[in-house]
């Protein structure tokens, strides 16, 4: 792979994806995969103004192992060094880069009770923690190829290095990072995505309706005073950040409780190392009531029973059917890839920043005006090539949103 290019990814990770700091602390957590290009971004968050920067090495083939051989209250327990290391972050705030690499069958066989029960356990545990880090923060998710990953992606491409180079290639270019200056490339991005928000907010919508010809025919109640967020963010204090490279979403945190009719999934959706496949949900005062799925219809199931939330809406996204994530062609087994890739709901917890003034209202006010609260949030894609999504604003008017999968603004 070309070590310029790599060089530029890693600077646009550092100053547009996290934008360190002068000072700060930051976390990078990375697989074994790619320990030349972590370096890179060490050195970038260096020369960008970081303070300190840590690395957290995994490797997720030790994972099936550990659901292999120890037991559930083992896995569950925080030993008080992890409780410490959760409030000495609350207390620091440091910036936070993820790199994912993972293969996306590397969780296959592992025994899905035991696993959906220690997570639970332990985001009990870790929620409180998060909520009270939340928008406080600056954090980026971004991605780097594995082996096993790029032999998933491109199964044709396995001889050598060829297949990793492959997914070196297609990832620069999803996120935006194949140019000379993946920095400016990515001002004027972050700049239109922030002229369609500002148009759709205008707008003062109070649902949204989607129709395809697959079936799809749903209609999403929106929050009072809510608004539509794309790009980048920033943190309570003001700091701007990019928490998705790559980032072609226009997004809104709909109302809790607010849904009604049905919805086809367009892309198949992978959940815990599994793929779950043609699916619909149809929803009733915005709750999911029936699901039907061609693959693994029981862990369906049980990812809308990990608790009240996971069977409501977090997050309704738009995205071009026409936007270079999907014109790749690509199906990267990624969210962050894949998201980016179709207009999408999420199932779980919403967004607080999507309402006007969250800094100063309680978690609980929060929820009370409609942000869905969850253990999890699970993207699912239903953008389709004949998608109409129409805006209702307060009046009544009807505004066309989406017309045959592209933008209609
Ligand atoms: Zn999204």
């Amino acid at each position: 792979m070309n070590k310029l290019q790599l060089r530029r990814y890693a600077k646009l990770l550092a100053k547009t994806g996290v934008n360190v700091r002068k000072g700060q602390w930051v976390v990078v957590q990375a697989e074994l995969d790619q320990p030349e290009f972590v370096e890179m971004v060490v050195e970038e968050l260096y020369r960008a103004g970081a303070g300190k920067v840590t690395v957290e090495w995994s490797h997720q083939a030790l994972t099936p192992l550990h659901y292999k051989y120890a037991k559930q209250e083992v896995l569950e327990k925080f030993e008080k060094w992890e409780i410490e290391k959760l409030e000495h972050r609350l207390n620091e705030l440091p910036a936070m880069l993820y790199l994912e690499s993972a293969d996306p069958d590397g969780l296959k066989g592992v025994d899905q009770d035991k696993f959906t029960a220690v997570r639970s356990a332990r985001s009990k545990v870790i929620k409180p923690y998060r909520d009270s880090m939340e928008n406080k923060y600056q954090w980026c998710i971004a991605a780097v190829p594995g082996k096993a990953w790029a032999k998933k992606v491109f199964p044709d491409k396995n001889l050598g290095n060829t297949g990793v180079d492959a997914l070196w290639d297609a990832i620069l270019q999803a996120s935006r990072a194949d140019g000379p200056d993946p920095v400016r490339a990515w001002l004027y991005h972050n700049d239109e995505l922030a002229a369609k928000c500002d148009h759709l907010n205008r707008l003062k919508l109070v649902s949204l309706e989607y129709r395809s010809s697959n079936g799809t025919d749903l209609k999403v109640g929106l929050i009072e005073n809510s608004t539509f967020c794309g790009g980048g963010e920033e943190t309570i204090d003001g700091k701007y950040f990019n928490p998705n490279i790559p980032s072609e979403e226009i997004f809104i945190s709909p109302k809790a409780g607010e849904a009604e009719g049905i919805v086809y999934s367009t892309k198949p959706l992978s959940y815990q190392g599994e793929l779950i496949e043609d699916f619909s949900l149809r929803f009733e005062n915005g709750r999911v009531v029936e699901v039907k799925a061609k693959k693994n219809q029981a862990l369906l199931e049980k990812m809308i029973s990990m608790d009240d939330g996971a069977k409501m809406l977090g997050e309704c996204a738009l995205i071009a059917y026409d936007s270079p994530i999907n014109q790749l062609g690509i199906l990267f087994y990624n969210t962050l890839f894949d998201e980016n890739a179709s207009c999408h709901l999420a199932l779980g917890r919403g967004f607080n920043e999507c309402v006007r003034g969250y800094e100063s209202m309680s978690a609980e006010e929060l929820h009370k005006k409609g942000i869905n609260d969850s253990l999890i949030h699970v993207d699912f894609m239903i953008g389709a090539k004949d998608l109409d999504v129409v805006g209702v604003t307060k009046s009544g008017e009807r505004v066309q949103i989406f017309k045959n999968g592209n933008w209609a603004l």
